[in-house]
């Protein structure tokens, strides 16, 4: 082991998944005379939700990924919400359906994703995918976790056998990362906010995963020597600055590999999310 971590870089790797995407959606067009088509619907004008949208839309673009965004007002009801998700679940060019949550507040956004079409589920949110996950099962997963899969992966980290810890149980990124991670044989340690001894069960772990949103809750200490660490966490401290929830600096020096925050798990959630248009789009036709 050496000194210090490899550091895995998320803006690196999700270049390397966009230049895939890339060829595959370069052959779907090829072969069926259509580019893959991936269609999102932002209600409302929340400014992180348009950041996100518009770096959807680009990368979309780059990838030769047909894009379009349907811009909805704050108000919209649900009716004409659900009434949009059905025609863009009707048509055949379609591929991937995304909406952007949070939607406003009088809007709920379980029914609204529980109305897309699964096989046009790219964010991997419906419970029928969330099913097919939970069976093993081919199906969309959500992006976030298989960008943290990707990213193990890409340091050819062994999980057959080993101990993973996934701290935060979120239905957006913790318990699929923890169904991931048993679908590749780790024994699989589930923690949260009730969990009593949290640094004793990091310590024994072979790979941590932190999806948790509090700034550098793990503790560097708490790394056993030559883990691997996928670092989810996004908080923004008060003097503007982003950290993850992995104390980094004092984890390098105990880790074998980490991610850092920014430039880690944040840029491979799009770069999955158009390779999971491009594997609906090959699975529909
Ligand atoms: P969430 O709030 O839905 O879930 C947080 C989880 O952490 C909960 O299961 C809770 O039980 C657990 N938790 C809270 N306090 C804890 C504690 N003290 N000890 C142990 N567990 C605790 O959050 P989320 O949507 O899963 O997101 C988690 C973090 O990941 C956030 O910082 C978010 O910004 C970030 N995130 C990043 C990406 C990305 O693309 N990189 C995507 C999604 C979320």
């Amino acid at each position: 082991m050496s000194d210090q971590a490899q550091i895995i870089d998320g803006k690196a790797l999700s270049k390397v998944v966009r230049e895939e995407v890339k060829a595959r959606a370069e052959a779907f067009l090829a072969q069926h005379g259509r580019q893959p088509g991936l269609h999102v619907v932002l209600v409302g004008e929340d400014p992180a939700s348009q950041v996100y949208v518009r770096n959807k839309e680009r990368a979309a673009a780059q990838c030769g990924i047909a894009g379009e965004v349907h811009r909805m007002p704050a108000d919209t009801s649900m009716e004409t919400l659900l009434a949009k998700v059905a025609e863009l679940n009707a048509a055949p060019g379609i591929d991937g359906i995304l909406v952007q949550l949070p939607l406003p507040k009088h809007l709920d956004d379980q029914t609204v994703v529980d109305a897309i079409d699964p096989a046009k589920d790219v964010d991997g949110l419906h419970p029928v995918n969330a099913g097919l996950l939970v069976v093993g099962r081919p199906g969309l997963r959500p992006c976030t976790p298989s960008g943290c899969m990707r990213m193990l992966a890409s340091v050819g980290t062994e999980l057959k056998g080993k101990r993973a810890i996934v701290v935060g149980r979120s239905t957006l990124v913790g318990k699929p990362i923890g169904l991931m991670l048993l679908a590749e044989h780790a024994t699989v340690t589930m923690a949260h906010s009730r969990t009593v001894d949290l640094a004793a069960r990091v310590a024994e772990s072979d790979i941590v995963i932190a999806a948790v949103g509090v700034p550098k809750l793990v503790k560097g200490e708490w790394i056993k020597p030559g883990a691997v660490v996928i670092d989810v966490g996004i908080n923004r401290l008060e003097d503007g600055s982003l950290v993850g929830d992995v104390d980094y600096e004092a984890a390098l020096p105990r880790a074998s590999a980490i991610t850092p925050v920014p430039g880690g798990v944040g840029p491979m959630t799009i770069a999955m999310l158009l390779s999971n248009t491009v594997d609906a789009a090959e699975r529909r036709v």
